[in-house]
């Protein structure tokens, strides 16, 4: 059976790009007889707001995309991220990094940004210290070498059949897990695909460059390979992307200016959009 995802970070109000990607989720889902889940990535706690999450929800209704079941929220799965870490420690594929919160900031804040292939790898080798992890906040990265070595090189299929195969370069040692957050969006994110029987993953170009390490991560933990569909950004006609931090208008502003919503996701199910926004022609699934 085929199950897809939309997998909101609830850190503010949904936008067309959203809706795009539930859209492209759901009709996918439904076209099939099969799934589709709503998971509530809330594992930020100083972005996360549950008026978001709610907001999620009533944009989803909105929109008349129904999910099916409970929400998975990331917030109440941390015991199954620190498992799987756990594993990862006991293959010796981890290790504590003691760098400053500013050097590694990034890697949690934005699922599309440093996968940790920046990182210089100041910690890597060092002797375990008990002592000092015992008394100095740390966080734990991806041998990405050792990992590399373990599993071969990760490779993905694209819903079109195409193959990708990555390399060292689009990886690094990210951050899994750090003192203040139980694990990074990659963990959290494929310990729940794998859980919640995803798979096909749906999501915008932008996060193509997650992919390597999510494959790395699945190979690693023995978890199901799922199909990726990174689909086209929406962005304005003059080709800007969306950004929540950018004027894009939300969902909830489109609904309360008298927008159906239902009519909306029926014109973006046809790959229509409203006035004003486009479908990027220049990002193909690669993200490039
Ligand atoms: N939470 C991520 C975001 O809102 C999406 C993660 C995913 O679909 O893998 O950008």
């Amino acid at each position: 059976m085929l199950v897809t995802r939309f997998a909101p970070s609830p850190t503010g109000r949904l936008h067309l790009g959203h809706a795009y990607s539930a859209v492209v989720g759901h009709a996918r889902a439904r076209a099939s007889g099969g799934q589709f889940l709503l998971r509530i990535e809330d594992l930020d706690p100083t972005r996360s707001r549950p008026e978001f999450v709610a907001g999620i929800e009533e944009d989803l209704r909105w929109l008349g995309l129904e999910w099916d079941g409970e929400p998975i929220v990331q917030s109440r799965r941390t015991s199954h991220y620190a498992a799987a870490l756990d594993r990862l420690k006991e293959r010796g594929l981890v290790y504590p990094c003691f760098c400053t919160r500013a050097d590694i900031a990034a890697s949690l804040t934005a699922p599309h940004g440093d996968a940790g292939s920046s990182y210089p790898g100041t910690c890597r080798g060092l002797p375990d210290d008990l002592d000092r992890r015992a008394s100095t906040p740390h966080s734990w990265r991806l041998d990405c070498a050792r990992a590399l070595e373990v599993s071969g090189p990760p490779g993905w299929t694209e819903d079109d059949g195409r193959r990708f195969t990555a390399d060292s370069s689009d990886i690094g040692d990210a951050i899994l897990a750090r003192k203040d957050a139980p694990a990074s969006y990659h963990l959290a994110c494929v310990t729940d695909d794998a859980a919640s029987g995803v798979t096909l993953v749906v999501r915008g170009a932008d996060l193509a460059p997650s992919t390597p390490i999510q494959r790395l991560l699945q190979a690693l933990l023995d978890l199901p390979e799922p199909a990726y569909l990174h689909h086209p950004l929406v962005t304005h006609s003059d080709g800007r992307r969306l950004a929540k931090r950018d004027l894009a208008p939300t969902l909830a502003a489109m609904r309360e200016s008298g927008v159906d919503g239902r009519a909306l996701a029926d014109g973006l199910r046809a790959n229509q959009l409203p006035p004003g926004f486009a479908l990027s022609p220049c990002l193909d699934s690669t993200g490039a």
